[in-house]
C-alpha cells in the first residue's frame, strides 16, 4: 500500500492554524492527504472577543480547546494534536513570567516532544511560523525554534532508524510568511483611512510598521482560491478570538484583496530555496 502523503503544520495558539494558512490545511486534506496539526498551547491568556459567547464556559482554555476543535472538522485535517503549555503574551507583558507559559520552558524540552510527534505521524513536509513569528509574538518565535530544531533532528533519526518503515524523515520545511509588497504599500495607505498602522488588532498590539519591515522572502505561493469557504468557516468556529478580519484589507479594492487572499505564502526553510517559486509545498517530494 502507498503511504499517503502526509503535511503537519506546528504552531503556537489555538486559531493560529485557521487565521494563518488554513485554506492550504484545506487544501491538502480535500487532495487526499493527512493533516495534522500540533498546537503549542491552550490559549488561556487571550483576551475574548464577545464575552457572552464564552461565559458559560469555566476557563478561556476549555471554551478554545473546543473551538479548535470545530476548526478542525471546518478544515477537514486528520487530527489536531496539543502541548501542555499555557500561551505567553505580547513582548514585555506580565503573561510571559507564568511558569507554565510557552516561553518559560527550556527549549530542549519542546523540541523532544514535537519530534515525538514527527517520529510518530512521520510528516514529509512541515510547515511553521516563522524567525519573526509573523508579528513578533514570543510564542511564535519559540515555536519557530523548537520545529526548525525538531525538523532537522527527525531527519538524522530516520536516516539511523530502521524501525521507521522506509520514511526518510521530513522532507521539506516552511515558514509562513506574508508578502510584504502590498503590505507596505496599506501601510503607506492607512492613515489617509484614518487608521494607526502602528497599533492594530483587537488589542492594539499589532505593529504593521515593524511587519511590513521584516523581509519575509516568498518561495511559494499556493493557489487556495477555492478552500477559503473552508478556511472562512473554520475562522468563524474560533468565536472567542475572531472579530470579523484585519480592517486594513478594506482600504483596497474588493477584487484585488480576493486575489491576494487566495495565495498563501511561504518561505522555504528546507531544502534550500533554488531561486523558484513552487506552486505546491508537496513539489519533488518522493
Ligand atoms: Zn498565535
Amino acid at each position: 500500500m502507498n503511504k499517503r502523503s502526509v503535511l503537519m503544520g506546528v504552531f503556537a495558539h489555538p486559531d493560529d492554524e485557521s487565521f494563518g494558512p488554513g485554506g492550504v490545511l484545506a487544501r491538502y486534506a480535500h487532495e487526499g492527504a493527512d493533516v495534522h496539526v500540533v498546537i503549542a498551547t491552550d490559549g488561556i491568556a487571550g483576551s475574548v472577543a464577545d464575552p457572552t459567547a464564552v461565559a458559560d464556559h469555566e476557563t478561556l482554555a476549555q471554551a478554545r480547546s473546543a473551538e479548535l476543535a470545530n476548526a478542525a472538522v471546518a478544515l477537514g485535517v486528520t487530527a489536531i494534536w496539543s502541548l501542555p503549555y499555557r500561551d505567553s503574551g505580547m513582548r514585555n507583558t506580565p503573561a510571559n513570567q507564568h511558569p507554565d507559559a510557552l516561553v518559560q520552558q527550556p527549549l530542549s524540552q519542546v523540541v523532544d516532544q514535537l519530534l515525538e510527534y514527527m517520529l510518530r505521524l512521520q510528516p514529509d513536509v512541515i510547515i511553521t511560523h516563522g524567525p519573526y513569528g509573523g508579528y513578533g509574538h514570543p510564542d511564535h518565535i519559540r515555536v519557530y525554534e523548537a520545529t526548525t530544531a525538531a525538523f532537522h533532528r527527525a531527519r538524522a533519526e530516520a536516516a539511523q532508524n530502521p524501525a521507521t518503515n522506509g520514511w526518510r524523515g521530513p522532507q521539506k520545511l516552511y515558514y509562513t510568511a506574508m508578502d510584504k509588497r502590498w503590505l507596505k504599500f496599506i501601510v503607506r495607505l492607512m492613515p489617509l483611512y484614518g487608521q494607526d498602522p502602528t497599533a492594530i488588532g483587537r488589542n492594539k498590539d499589532i505593529n504593521l510598521v515593524e511587519i511590513s519591515r521584516w523581509e519575509t522572502p516568498v518561495h511559494a505561493r499556493i493557489d487556495v482560491g477555492d478552500y477559503l469557504v473552508y478556511k472562512q468557516a473554520a475562522s468563524r468556529a474560533h468565536i472567542s478570538q475572531y472579530s470579523g478580519g484585519p480592517g486594513f484589507w478594506r482600504i483596497l479594492p474588493a477584487p484585488l484583496v480576493k486575489r491576494l487572499r487566495s495565495m498563501d505564502t511561504f518561505s522555504r526553510a528546507f531544502p534550500p530555496p533554488n531561486g523558484q517559486v513552487e506552486s505546491d509545498l508537496f513539489a519533488g517530494v518522493t
